[in-house]
């Protein structure tokens, strides 16, 4: 009993020791600081990421894990009778199957970006070599069809990791996050997708939302994002503000 009580005695000496209590505290806030540089989307920790466009009067609207058709069609079709122009990042296996969507994205002035071959969520325990083969395989798919090799990558849910920063560095490509997030991929109606977007946007922010379903949403639905879109484009030309490609928006080529 006595032991014991000398023993916790003298751990709680130790813990309480500057130096130790010091370097507990350094390692907890180097902890939240990884943690934070995964994370959050918008961290420039790990890599410089594009949030926001330069325009004044305009905003980029992405959408990301297509093409699945009955959304991207719709999104597509939208998109021209608002004579709006958005961003895709694309997923490459959904490419593979649909690339008669992709080709459109292009014919209609649209701006196409990697968004990995699977969209796989554990790829943030993955090292450089399968970053680099889900960047290639996808950009290589993206290029057979389109003659397009992008320029432009989206991490999958945002998360950033030094070995997949390390991959999109060789692969000659550049994150691109977003300011404002839609938050369509959880199940809400249009009314509140067009509310989360129209009252936080600015111009020049790049706006995500999801036209396609990733591989472990394959029974869920975008159709909210595709009823809400009509409004967000009607609302957005109301306070002057155009919806633009990157292609369109930013100062740099977006193919190699
Ligand atoms: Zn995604």
């Amino acid at each position: 009993m006595k032991d014991r009580m000398t023993a916790n005695f003298s751990s709680e000496l130790i813990m309480q020791h500057p130096l130790v209590a010091g370097a507990a505290g350094l390692s907890a806030a180097a902890a939240l600081a990884m943690w934070y540089s995964v994370l959050y989307s918008g961290s420039e920790i790990v890599a410089p990421v594009i949030k926001t466009i330069h325009p004044h009067k305009a905003v980029a609207l992405t959408f990301d894990d297509g093409p699945t058709p009955g959304f991207t069609d719709r999104v597509l079709d939208i998109l021209r009778q608002h004579d709006s122009h958005a961003s895709f990042f694309l997923i490459g296996s959904h490419v593979k199957q649909h690339p008669e969507l992709v080709v459109r994205m292009l014919a209609e002035g649209h701006t196409i970006g990697n968004h990995t071959w699977d969209h796989h969520h554990h790829g943030v325990w993955h090292g450089e070599a399968y970053w680099r083969d889900q960047l290639q395989r996808t950009s290589s798919a993206l290029a057979d069809i389109t003659g397009r090799k992008p320029a432009l990558f989206r991490a999958p849910m945002g998360f950033k990791t030094p070995p997949q920063a390390r991959a999109v560095r060789q692969c000659a490509m550049r994150y691109i996050a977003w300011r404002v997030r839609a938050w369509d991929t959880l199940k809400i109606s249009p009314h509140t997708i067009c509310r989360i977007v129209t009252s936080q946007i600015r111009p020049g922010d790049i706006v995500t939302l999801h036209d396609g379903l990733e591989p472990v949403r394959r029974n869920c639905s975008q159709e909210s994002t595709v009823q809400a879109l009509p409004e967000i484009l009607k609302i957005l030309k109301s306070r002057g503000l155009a919806s633009m490609s990157l292609e369109q928006a930013l100062e740099f080529p977006v193919y190699q």
